[in-house]
């Protein structure tokens, strides 16, 4: 825990434990109810010395930021694989990006552009001049979730203090120690240490203090749809941003050819052992090319190594609790029971389920209709355009889709159809850059991110008029 920029000890402790084994990684101070506004007072000092500095103070901060987290990638990659399961080679691409996301951050710092108002264009406005300047909302609550825990939190505290607001993260608890050691980067990098806290511990015991709390002006959350919308019924009157789950589906159509995509799909339904938020859950795949594609994509499946994460050869690694291991292989089953094909995969060990492709479930099933966040990928078909739209579109998620087609106008009537926040044409729905909008419709989430964006999220509007005579 990191309050003012400084190590807390307590008592009470967070124990985290590898998924993959359930050995002892570390452990940190656990955050209590009372520390809830000791970090809020902090941040609102933080707030007041960082409204001192220029936006050229925090650009440097944060490119001294991203070359810290550069120097210190393989401690890092080691904590995130140790304390969360994703491979070793994940974990460093997690954190490569993580250097780029405090990179655009920093970036953005540069660019709180306002704009002038042309006040004398309405009747009573003569003798006005009006324009606006983009200011910081001064507090901003950061909830990250287990499965990006570097870059995520990143993705909320980067552009927060890159618009000049004090921070408070909350990270996962599974993930605590990477959280921690993000606030120590943040204070090295010569942040305002009042800015910086960290408040380590579990979401039920200290969320609700945190997030009602009035100073608290915006809180971005990064986790599972239930949690998120229980926040936005507790929060209060402030802004709520929130990144949530989805069911992510990719359309392979007729004139697709699936050998050159499969490998794709393949990783984008097992990287992190499908625990990423636009995993790919589904694939509706034209009637004409199913069978040769669950052939190839069961071929690949099985290709893959799954075991233990901080191998290096290791393709997929455990999921994040028994308890989800349990989960996902009882909805297979369900499936299964309900008429849908077990193509392979499914075996458990330690934690780690080796990659499943399921054809033809019923799409009523769980495994559509919720988000599953585990190795499977299921595979239906569809009989035309309108079909595979109405497919992809009846749920209530809404994050990426992907879709595969030869044919430019097909392309783009999927573009405007499909009820999501992005649309990757002839890519997985997994595709991210760090600077792109990023984000859900309907029940995936309200807001985006990308520094940009998320900067937008964390500002207000200040008007200013000038009556001049
Ligand atoms: P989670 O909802 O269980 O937890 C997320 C965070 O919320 C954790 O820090 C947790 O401690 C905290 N929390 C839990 N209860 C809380 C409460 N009552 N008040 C305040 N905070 C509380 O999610 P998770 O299991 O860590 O992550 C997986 C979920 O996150 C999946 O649904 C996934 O799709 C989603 N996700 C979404 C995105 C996105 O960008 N849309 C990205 C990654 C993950």
């Amino acid at each position: 825990m990191i309050i003012a920029g400084k190590k807390i000890d307590s008592k009470d402790r967070v124990v985290v434990r590898s998924p993959y084994d359930n050995s002892v990684v570390g452990e940190v101070s656990r955050a209590a109810q009372a520390d809830v506004p000791k970090a809020v007072e902090s941040a609102k000092e933080g707030f007041i010395k960082l409204s001192k500095l220029s936006a050229y103070d925090r650009y440097r901060t944060l490119t001294r930021l991203a070359g810290i987290l550069a120097q210190r990638s393989e401690r890092f990659a080691k904590t995130i694989t140790s304390e969360m399961g994703k491979t070793i080679k994940e974990a460093r691409s997690e954190v490569s990006r993580a250097v780029e996301t405090v990179t655009w951050s920093a970036e953005e710092s540069k660019r709180l552009y306002g704009s002038t108002v042309p006040m004398d264009a309405a009747p009573t406005g003569t003798g006005k001049t009006g324009f606006y300047l983009r200011v910081p909302v001064g507090i901003v609550a950061a909830i990250s979730p287990f499965n990006f825990p570097l870059n995520l939190s990143l993705h909320k505290i980067g552009p927060a203090y890159a618009a000049g607001n004090a921070f408070i993260l909350k990270p996962a608890e599974s993930t605590s120690l990477t959280g921690e050691m993000i606030g120590e980067a943040f204070v090295d990098a010569g942040a305002v240490p009042e800015a910086v806290n960290v408040l380590t511990g579990s979401g039920s015991e200290i969320g609700l203090h945190l997030i009602s709390h009035p100073n608290v002006r915006v809180v971005t959350f990064t986790g599972s749809r239930d949690v998120g919308e229980w926040i936005t019924k507790n929060a209060g009157l402030k802004k709520v941003v929130m990144e949530l789950g989805s069911n992510s589906a990719v359309v392979v159509c007729e004139d697709a050819g699936p050998e050159a995509m499969v490998k794709r799909v393949a990783l984008g339904g097992y990287a992190q052992a499908g625990q990423v938020c636009i995993s790919i859950q589904r694939v509706y795949v034209h009637e004409n090319l199913f069978d040769r594609f669950v052939k190839l994509l069961a071929d690949q499946a099985r290709s893959l190594k799954a075991g233990n994460p901080l191998e290096e050869s290791t393709d997929v690694g455990p999921l994040i609790t028994k308890n989800d291991v349990k989960r996902v292989r009882s909805w297979i089953d369900e499936a299964v029971a309900s008429g849908a094909t077990l193509v392979c995969g499914g075996e458990i060990d330690n934690n780690v389920m080796t990659p499943v492709v399921l054809a033809n479930a019923k799409e009523t099933d769980r495994v559509i209709k919720d988000e599953l966040f585990g190795p499977v990928i299921v595979v239906n078909k569809f009989r035309d355009d309108e079909h595979a739209l109405k497919l992809v579109n009846d749920t209530r998620y809404g994050l990426q889709a992907g879709v595969y087609t030869k044919d430019i106008n097909r392309a783009w009537r999927y573009a405007r159809g499909l009820e999501v926040g992005g649309v990757l044409i002839n890519e997985i729905p997994n595709f991210r850059v760090d600077l792109m909008p990023y984000g859900g419709m309907k029940e995936s989430g309200i807001g985006r991110e990308g520094p940009r964006f998320a900067i937008e999220e964390m500002t207000e509007i200040k008007l200013v008029v000038f009556h001049i005579n």
